[in-house]
């Protein structure tokens, strides 16, 4: 598979990503998806997609507080 971004070769990982849908920040664990090993853009299966889409319309996850770094970009 390669890169939409880049057309480098992308590898296959397991871990965490985030996701925004809907304005929504949303994270996800023990997911599979590839990563470019040139300019780090993630990709998910269609069928990953779809399975997390499903959770989030039926509400199938835990709301958890995490802290996030926030930086204000303003600059002068
Ligand atoms: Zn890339």
């Amino acid at each position: 598979m390669k890169c939409a971004a880049c057309h480098s070769e992308m590898v296959k990982k397991k871990g965490e990503i985030e996701l925004r849908i809907g304005g929504k920040l949303y994270l996800v664990r023990n997911v599979s998806y590839a990563e470019c090993c040139s300019c780090g853009e993630r990709v998910l299966s269609p069928e990953v997609s779809q399975m997390l889409y499903n959770k989030i319309k039926n509400k199938e996850y835990t709301e958890q507080t995490i802290t996030v770094p926030v930086l204000d970009g303003t600059y002068g």
